[in-house]
């Protein structure tokens, strides 16, 4: 080990620090606007979203069906050759009970966050969403069935979001 590295001690903060105001405290808010170009293939999956259908790409060397959908296959090194609709239904590959916020502050219901693997889709692909609908958290469990909850058409904008959760099939 180098000897210019050192190591010093951390010191607990506790909340009476932060409410004195002994320790810096800064909060700020930004009103900053931005934009990306989300890609061809991840710009058809968001619009199809807004139709209601979950569309990937099939790449027909591995004959694998990525979703969301790629224009190029990594396990190929190649370009991906067609779109391929998949039901909105699929299975709970992992997931988590979160008791705290985006924001830090304890949620008074727990969100249900999973990573769902979509039927008619290659293993192992799928994206992360919300889970609702459960009776009890003892329902979850991976391998569980699920089906795509969608907003009202009028409501979708091309977002994630227009799936508002998985339920329990
Ligand atoms: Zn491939």
């Amino acid at each position: 080990m180098s000897e210019r590295v050192k190591f010093f001690p951390g010191r607990e903060v506790s909340a009476e620090a932060f409410q004195s105001g002994s320790v810096l405290l800064t909060e700020y808010s930004t009103d900053l606007k931005y934009s990306w170009a989300s890609g061809v293939a991840i710009s058809k999956f968001l619009n199809e979203l807004k139709n209601g259908k979950i569309v990937g790409r099939k790449c027909n060397r591995c004959d694998r069906i990525l979703v969301p959908p790629r224009m190029f296959c990594e396990e190929c090194f190649r370009l991906t050759d067609s779109w391929i609709y998949t039901k909105d239904t699929g299975t709970v590959n992992t997931y988590s009970i979160a008791y705290v916020g985006t924001d830090a502050s304890r949620l008074k219901e727990p969100l249900y966050i999973a990573v769902i693997n979509i039927d008619g889709a290659s293993p192992g692909m799928g994206f992360l969403h919300l889970l609702n609908e459960i009776k009890s958290e003892k329902e979850i469990k991976v391998g569980m069935k699920v089906r795509a909850v969608w907003k009202e058409q009028s409501e979708r904008t091309g977002s994630i979001l227009d799936i508002k959760y998985f339920k329990p099939l």
